[in-house]
């Protein structure tokens, strides 16, 4: 569902071409125009890791179904997840999807679950590979991915794919809250510098059911989760960086140590690459050639 300010903007956005929508929601197609200011921008988010010694890897947008289980995500984010699947079966089994495909009706049930899931957020393939004893001062590690969200929506801030630029801090815990707060400062001033209209709020997951609204309270209460919000085409703003602090919670499951021993502490952060776009096309109108003087040479660092 989208508001009629969201729809509006969305519609500007496809008038414009800028956007190129695909049929279903959240799954849309960007222009070169769409697309270069979100490299120029995620360029700018390249040089603040590389200047924090941040190792950069690259994973594909999907990762191992086992991972996806062992971190839980399915026990807090079900109805955000999505799993691929594909067809396993006989000749005749073939043929009859292909029979069900053509006659309109249902064919789920003729595929089968694979090893593969879509990857949720950039930074979940990147613990696994962090077990083992940290080097002392922890690591630091940067990845930008497609994320995939089941959560269809008219809202052009809201898609189904879209990437995530991550920063991931593993380390002792006093090490990874100053980190998680030097690069709030330096996200908000990035921000700023194209003169987005950005803050800071407390902010939750969006876990499932009712147990999930006293998880995401908690979270809250806690302050394990942060987010920069910038006005969108929403009533509220939109959040286009989030800033998690994971505890042991992944130190854990991945058996990452510090050197004396003890489970290190995670944290991350994330740019929504499309949203931080798309607040700059709001702000600053759709056409990127006719932005203020300051604000190109920004985008370009
Ligand atoms: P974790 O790693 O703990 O799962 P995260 O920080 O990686 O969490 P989120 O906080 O859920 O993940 O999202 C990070 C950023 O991704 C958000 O700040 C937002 O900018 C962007 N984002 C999230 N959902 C969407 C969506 N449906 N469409 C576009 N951008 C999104
Ligand atoms: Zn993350």
């Amino acid at each position: 569902m989208a508001t009629p300010e969201q729809q509006a903007f969305h519609d500007e956005l496809v008038g414009h071409r800028l956007i190129l929508p695909s049929g279903v929601p959240g799954v849309w197609a960007r222009s070169d125009a769409f697309e270069s200011v979100l490299q120029r921008f995620d360029g700018r988010v390249r040089a603040l890791a590389a200047a924090d010694g941040a190792e950069r890897l690259h994973f594909p947008p999907v990762i191992p179904r086992r991972l996806l289980e062992h971190t839980g995500y399915l026990d807090s984010f079900p109805h955000l997840a999505g799993t691929v699947f594909s067809f396993t079966g006989s000749e005749v089994q073939s043929r009859e999807l292909s029979r069900r495909v053509h006659a309109g009706e249902p064919w789920a049930e003729l595929q089968t679950q694979t090893d593969v899931a879509l990857t949720p957020a950039a930074c979940y393939p990147v613990y696994p590979m962090l077990r083992g004893v940290l080097p002392e001062g922890g690591r630091t590690l940067e990845v930008q991915n497609h994320c995939f969200r089941h959560e269809p929506s008219g809202d052009p801030a809201r898609l189904q794919l879209f990437r995530m630029h991550e920063v991931i801090r593993a380390g002792q815990p006093e090490a990874v809250i100053a980190w998680r707060a030097t690069w709030l400062e330096r996200s908000l001033a990035l921000l700023r510098s194209l003169e987005l209209d950005a803050h800071a709020v407390h902010a939750s997951d969006p876990f499932f059911g009712r147990a999930g609204k006293m998880l995401a309270a908690s979270q809250k209460e806690q302050g394990f989760k942060f987010e920069i919000v910038v006005p969108i085409a929403s009533e509220e703003p939109t959040a286009i960086c989030s800033f998690n602090y994971h505890q042991e919670h992944f130190g854990k499951l991945f058996e990452i140590a510090l050197p004396d021993g003890s489970v290190a502490h995670t944290a991350c952060l994330g740019f929504g690459l499309e949203r931080v776009t798309l607040a700059l096309f709001r702000r600053h109108g759709l056409d990127a050639r006719e932005w203020p003087a300051a604000v190109r040479p920004a985008l370009d660092g």
